[in-house]
This record gives structure tokens, C-alpha cells and sequence, in this order.
């Protein structure tokens, strides 16, 4: 049996607790491996460990400390191949999806390399004769990290890579379910030769590893991505010690058609937004809002290619759509159909879990399509985080606008038309971090910042350089070389 360890300071170890659970493939139930459940202890023994390192780190020129993660994403890119396969086993999204998520991870790692040798802060004149101004970015200490299942190595890379550059230490509590892809990234750091005690790596649940790291007054930030429910309790938590936390939350995205837009491209947009990683993307396309003249025609086409979704094991080439993640999701997703029946949404397509060719060892949920759907059904407003999209008809563009946000959450939008001038408008009013005009709700490039408003987020960014702000602060430092006290405001008036 394969077994997923800690690794703190430098060291491969299993927890004190000597508690192991079990984690499998979503596709088919096979165990892969167990998982070490750590203790507050072990969190302990992290932090220590970071400390100490973080005091020789961040004395590293950054373009030294960025060889390292150069040299972490080759090793990602020689890699890539094996880790997509881990990724795809054990989290369930499609070999050609999880080729893209390693993808990124290699991506950023190259950017956030990049930034080893810019980390620009500002120079700025003086009001003063003889004196200099600037302001520079400074590490802020340990950066903890806690990630969901769903991107296991995207949303690592876009935490770790930028705060390790900036010059802090890392302690990262991956979700239960993927620890063995997690496993593998803190391996790519250990060879790439990142000195120990800089990533910790703490496997086990999020009630103890997960509110221990809140807690730990020498952890001096969180870095979260997940559902609303835990970001708010992390918020809360973190809040009376002011410690500073970036939350990346839940979305309820949607893609607008207007009636001049291409209706195929649409469609490839919308069965690739609602159904591709089995809508188990944060910026997943969950509602579908159409002008009333198209809807039919759209709904018509949607229904031709429904049947191109082939489910199965993502390990097959073929298989368009995997499982979601284990079985409480798949049943979770099965009681908002039953919502959207009972509000009195018309299924098109779907709606049930999927027992045939075998699939019944896995957990499958075929791919959904509700319509005559309203904006204040329960569908239609909380995420579901499954292969169920609504679709809602609207009269116009304004319309359009108002329903895509009214939801609480505000991740992605996308508009397809062809009219430049709609297209702008839409750019400004959609209430959304992310804004596609003719593509789909998904497909972020790592040098974007990526996040949300509203319900989403508390305002910071993951990925771009804007993910520097969540793991720095900003020292501004005077340099009078007049020899004299000089008054800023009152000398000089
Ligand atoms: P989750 O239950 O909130 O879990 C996320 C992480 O938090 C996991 O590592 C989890 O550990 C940990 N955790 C759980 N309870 C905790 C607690 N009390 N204190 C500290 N940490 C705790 O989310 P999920 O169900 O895995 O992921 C799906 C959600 O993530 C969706 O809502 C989705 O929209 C969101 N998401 C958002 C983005 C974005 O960037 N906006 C990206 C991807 C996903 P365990 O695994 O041990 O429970
Ligand atoms: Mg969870």
C-alpha cells in the first residue's frame, strides 16, 4: 500500500497520530494509497522548522532564490506526463484536462521565476531637495496554504511559487483527497534543491491540520481556496488575530447569448464550461442566460451534442467527462436536481447518477441540463459543483446583466455577440473578476490575476503579479542625504 507522508523540514515522515485514511479513485473505487493524519503537533514541528529557514531565505538575492524555480519548472515540464496521470486517478478530470492544469503549474513556475529578477517596487521623488523615496516588497514570513481537490497543482503552484519567490517560508495542507499529487509537486521542489524547512508539506483534515494553521500566531498569513462555508470560518478565525488571509471562494458563473451570437461557438462554450472537469471548476458554467428569440434554437443545438459527453475513466483517451469527487458530491448533486424539479425547472437532459458499462464503482452523474429556469430558484443561485447547468431566458441585454449579478457570487461571466458596442457594455457592467467575451466561463492564464467579487473572494488575487501583493508587504523607505532635519509638509511650505 502506498502511503502519502509529511514532509517537514527536509524530512519524509508519517504523523505521530500513526492514523493512515485511505484514499481512492473516484472513477472506480480502486485505493490508491493512504494518507498520514497529521496532528496539531506536526503543525508545530512545520512552523519551527520554517522559521528557521525563512531567516537564511530571505536574505537570498531573489534571482537566486528564482534558479530554483526555474529548476522546478523543468523538472514540472519532464514530468508532465506522469503527474497528469496521478492527477487524472486520483481526482477524476480527463487525461487532456489534467495535461492542462500541469501545464499551468509549469507556467507559473516559469513567471514566477521571471519575477525573481523584478519584484518592482517604486521610485519616487521627494518633495523634499536631497532626499530619496522608494518602496520595496518585503517577505512577510510563513505563508500557509490551503488547497482543494479540484486544481490540486494549479492552485498550489499559484500559491507557493510566488510566495517562496518573495522570500517566505511555506507550510501547505492539501485537500484529503489528493495527497499524492501533492506529494509529488513538494518532491519536484526537494529535488530542484530547495533548501528544507522552506515547504512543509501537512497532510490530514481540515478541522485539525486546516484550524491549526489559522490558529498558529507564527503562521503570518493564509492563503485559502474553497468552498465559502470554511472560507468564512477561516475569516473569522484569522480575523481577531488580524492575520492576513487571501480567500478564493465558490462562483455560480454564467454565459449570456445574445441573439446576434454565433450559436455553435456558444454551444462549444457551454458544453465545455458546464461539463468539462464534470463542472467542478470553480468558474464551471452553471447558468446558461439567453435572449428569449434564440433560446430554442440554442436549447436544439445543445441537445445534438450532448451526446459527444462520453463518461468513463479519464484515463481514456476518448471519455470526455469523469467522475465527480466521491460520493457525497455525487448525491449532494443529485438533491439540487431534485430542487430544481420540484421548484418547477424543466429537465432537457440528465438528471440522474450513472449506473451502466460499470460506472456504478465510480461517481458518475450524467450531464444536465435544466431550462425555463428563473433567477430566484435555488439552481439558479447556489453553486452546485456539479455536471448541472440552468438555463435562464431573458428579454435583453440589461436583463441579461441583472441576473448575471444577482447571484452572491461574482467569479467569471462570459457574453456571446457580435456587437462590439454590447460587448463593451457588458465588459463594465458584469460584476465578475473574470470577463470572457466569446469563449466560455473557464480558461484563466496564470499571468491574469484570478479571483472574484462580491461572495468569491475578500479581494486578493492568486496567479499574475497581483498574487505578489497577497504574500509581501510594502516597506517604504526615505534616504536624506542634506545633512540637515528636513520637515516633509512644513519645511517646504
Ligand atoms: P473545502 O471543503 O472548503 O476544502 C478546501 C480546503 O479547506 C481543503 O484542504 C479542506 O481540507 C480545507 N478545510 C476544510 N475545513 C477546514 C477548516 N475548518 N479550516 C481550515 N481548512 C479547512 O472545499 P472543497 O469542497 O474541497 O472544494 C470545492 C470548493 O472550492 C468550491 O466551493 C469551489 O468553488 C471552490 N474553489 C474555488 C476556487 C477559486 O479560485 N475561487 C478554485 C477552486 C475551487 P479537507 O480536504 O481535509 O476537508
Ligand atoms: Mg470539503
Amino acid at each position: 500500500m502506498k502511503k502519502y507522508l509529511n514532509f517537514i523540514n527536509g524530512e519524509w515522515m508519517e504523523s505521530s497520530s500513526g492514523r493512515f485514511i485511505p484514499v481512492t479513485n473516484p472513477a472506480n473505487g480502486d485505493v490508491l494509497g493512504e494518507v498520514t493524519q497529521s496532528t496539531k503537533e506536526d503543525v508545530d514541528r512545520a512552523v519551527q522548522a520554517a522559521k528557521t529557514a525563512q531567516k537564511s531565505w530571505r536574505l537570498v538575492p531573489a534571482p537566486e532564490r528564482a534558479e530554483i524555480l526555474y529548476k522546478v519548472a523543468h523538472l514540472l515540464k519532464e514530468r508532465k506526463e506522469e503527474l497528469s496521470q496521478i492527477l487524472t486517478s486520483e481526482m477524476g478530470k480527463v487525461i487532456a484536462e489534467a495535461r492542462g492544469e500541469v501545464q499551468e503549474a509549469i507556467d507559473m513556475a516559469y513567471y514566477m521565476a521571471g519575477e525573481g529578477r523584478r519584484l518592482f517596487g517604486d521610485t519616487v521623488p521627494s518633495e523634499l531637495r536631497n532626499k530619496f523615496a522608494m518602496s520595496i516588497r518585503v517577505p512577510i514570513g510563513i505563508a500557509g496554504l490551503i488547497t482543494p481537490w479540484n486544481f490540486p497543482i494549479a492552485i498550489a503552484s499559484w500559491k507557493s511559487l510566488p510566495a517562496l519567490v518573495a522570500g517566505n517560508a511555506v507550510i501547505w495542507k492539501p485537500a484529503s483527497e489528493t495527497p499524492a499529487i501533492a506529494q509529488e509537486f513538494v518532491r519536484i521542489y526537494e529535488e530542484a534543491g530547495l533548501p528544507k524547512g522552506l515547504i512543509n508539506l501537512v497532510n490530514g483534515s481540515g478541522s485539525i491540520v486546516g484550524n491549526a494553521m489559522v490558529d498558529h500566531l507564527d503562521i503570518d498569513l493564509i492563503s485559502f481556496t474553497g468552498s465559502n462555508e470554511v472560507g468564512k470560518q477561516i475569516n473569522e478565525r484569522a480575523g481577531v488575530m488580524l492575520k492576513r488571509t487571501s480567500l478564493e471562494m465558490g462562483g455560480k458563473n454564467a454565459v449570456t447569448v445574445l441573439e446576434d451570437a454565433n450559436l455553435d461557438l456558444a454551444v462549444d462554450g457551454i458544453l465545455w464550461g458546464a461539463f468539462g472537469t464534470s463542472g467542478q471548476r470553480c468558474t464551471a458554467t452553471s447558468r446558461v442566460i439567453v435572449h428569449e428569440s434564440v433560446k430554442e434554437e440554442l436549447e436544439r443545438k445543445l441537445m445534438e451534442r450532448i451526446g459527444e459527453l462520453k463518461l468513463g475513466n479519464g484515463l481514456d483517451e476518448s471519455v470526455k467527462v469523469g467522475p465527480v469527487i466521491n460520493r457525497s458530491s455525487l448525491e449532494r448533486i443529485n438533491e439540487y436536481v431534485k430542487i430544481g424539479v420540484n421548484e418547477g425547472a424543466k429537465l432537457l437532459t440528465g438528471g440522474n447518477i450513472v449506473t451502466e458499462n460499470n460506472l456504478d464503482k465510480g461517481n458518475f452523474y450524467a450531464p444536465t441540463i435544466f431550462t425555463d429556469v428563473k433567477a430566484d430558484m435555488r439552481i439558479a443561485k447556489e453553486e452546485i459543483f456539479g455536471p448541472v447547468v440552468s438555463i435562464i431566458p431573458v428579454k435583453s441585454l440589461e436583463e441579461a446583466i441583472e441576473v448575471n449579478n444577482s447571484v452572491e457570487f461574482g467569479l467569471s461571466s462570459a457574453i456571446f455577440t457580435a456587437d462590439v458596442n454590447r460587448a463593451f457594455q457588458a465588459m463594465r457592467d458584469l460584476d465578475t473578476g473574470i470577463v470572457y467575451v466569446n469563449a466560455g466561463t473557464t480558461g484563466a492564464e496564470i499571468h491574469l490575476p484570478f479571483g472574484g467579487t462580491k461572495g468569491t473572494g475578500n479581494g486578493h488575487r492568486d496567479s499574475g503579479v497581483a498574487s505578489l501583493d497577497v504574500y509581501t508587504e510594502w516597506k517604504s523607505i526615505y534616504v536624506d542625504y542634506s545633512g540637515k532635519l528636513q520637515r516633509a509638509q512644513i519645511d517646504n511650505y
